[in-house]
């Protein structure tokens, strides 16, 4: 691919309109929308009016103005609903991702037996495996032996097969990723968790990396249950509420950490100290919502359903296939390796490129104006964002980068990560 062909991909990009709704900065590339997704206009918009509804109402907010607060975690899982395929009521905006795991793993992990142990993976989340191994510890059990981690063969990715030789008799719970963070490698949802059914075992994924960029099919799949951060591909904005999701099958039941806004509506004002839990995953919410990190979620979801998904995943695909390209054509003699898997459906929104001197050509890729993101030890993640990216920043990019490359321009950076990276 040239300048021109990139321009004639942007001439018929049908996502293209959505590019103006963000606020992008002029002679900055952003590939980070995976770690932090950039802010639309309407995502601001939508924060002004629930910061003006709190000006106007004082307390009536709760229930007055456009969107009433007391409604607005339940009202926001029911418009995320379509981006994992559930039914509105199996969906929750609430908490974080963490804590959001914490609560599941609380309702959904009982150690009966010789079935006390939880199944994740070796390239997992840090947070999801402290997490993991809190929950174990609290349990009474040593984390040491009853957190099992599939391996991965080449540090970079899974395979289904050797996961599910890891669903032992032993196994109570398996907590998976939908994309692996570091990779982008999107794991077979649905043939991982027939799975563990079979096996009777229960089964939730962190969609932290695909939602948003992936769709899912989580209802008609069984997935149990699921947690994802709606600040990455969904542009929530740093810390926005989280998303929760419940599967039917096991709506109505009591949750593991009970709290009054996972109460039915009705009842949660009757103060009474007998919890009624709401029958929607409205019930894993534990305390008040935190509403101006909800509130810009509602005007980004509207771009989501306007956009849809399925052309988000067309666009998404299409320019990762593209950067690979290149970076194979352009970037051949500089020890570039791509670890993310190059098949359509083994892949999420980003590609993991892999270089031992990756944390300072990230330094000097944000100095030459594109935003990367580093993961230790040695992975620069370039996610293009089918809303705000276009196919020519695709290919200034690599140009950029060959450049920084030739000119050994990294050389002067330290090989080492920032704080945050
Ligand atoms: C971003 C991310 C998290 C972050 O969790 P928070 O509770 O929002 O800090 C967790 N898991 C994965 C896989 C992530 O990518």
């Amino acid at each position: 691919m040239d300048l021109k062909k990139a321009a004639a991909l942007d001439e018929k990009d049908e996502l293209a309109a959505f590019r103006s709704e963000f606020y992008l900065k002029k002679d900055t590339i952003y590939l980070d929308g995976n770690s932090l997704g950039l802010l639309s206009k309407r995502a601001e918009a939508a924060l002004l009016t629930i910061l003006d509804a709190w000006k106007e109402f004082g307390i009536d907010g709760w229930t007055q103005g456009e969107n009433p607060w007391y409604y607005l975690s339940e009202t926001l899982g029911a418009q995320s609903a379509f981006l994992i395929g559930a039914k509105p009521e199996e969906v929750v905006v609430t908490g974080s991702t963490t804590v959001n795991l914490h609560q599941l793993v609380s309702s959904f992990f009982h150690p009966k037996k010789n079935r006390t142990k939880i199944l994740a993976d070796e390239l997992n989340f840090p947070s999801d495996i402290y997490a993991l191994q809190s929950q174990l510890s609290l349990k009474g059990l040593d984390p040491d032996v009853h957190l099992v981690k599939a391996k991965s063969t080449n540090g970079h990715t899974l395979e289904e097969d050797e996961i599910i030789g890891c669903m032992t008799e032993e196994i109570a719970l398996v907590v998976l990723p939908t994309v692996l963070y570091r990779s982008g490698q999107l794991l077979d949802i649905e043939k991982l968790t027939k799975a563990a059914h079979e096996r009777g075992i229960l089964i939730g994924f962190d969609g932290c990396h695909s939602v948003g960029a992936v769709p899912h099919e989580f209802h008609s799949w069984g997935v149990d249950f699921a947690y994802w951060c709606n600040y990455k591909y969904l542009n929530g904005g740093p810390g926005a509420s989280a998303g929760l999701f419940v599967h039917e099958k096991h709506l109505g039941k009591l949750p593991g950490l009970s709290g009054w806004f996972g109460s039915n509506k009705e009842s949660q004002f009757d103060m009474q100290h007998v919890f009624t839990p709401a029958d929607s995953a409205g019930a894993y919410q534990i305390g008040t919502p935190h509403i101006f990190s909800s509130a810009p979620l509602a005007a980004s979801l509207q771009i989501f359903k306007e956009a849809s998904l399925l052309s988000i995943r067309k666009k998404s695909l299409n320019m990762t296939r593209i950067m690979m390209d290149l970076i194979d054509s352009e970037l051949s003699g500089f020890a570039f390796s791509i670890v993310n898997p190059p098949e359509d459906n083994r892949r999420g929104g980003h590609v993991a490129l892999l270089h031992p001197e990756a944390a300072r050509i990230c330094k000097a890729l944000k100095q030459a104006g594109v935003v990367p993101d580093y993961r230790l030890p040695n992975i620069i993640r370039l996610a293009p964002v089918a809303l705000y990216t276009s196919y020519e920043e695709i290919w200034r990019t690599i140009q950029i980068l060959k450049d920084i490359m030739r000119e050994k321009r990294y050389e002067q950076y330290d090989n080492k990560r920032e704080v945050i990276a």
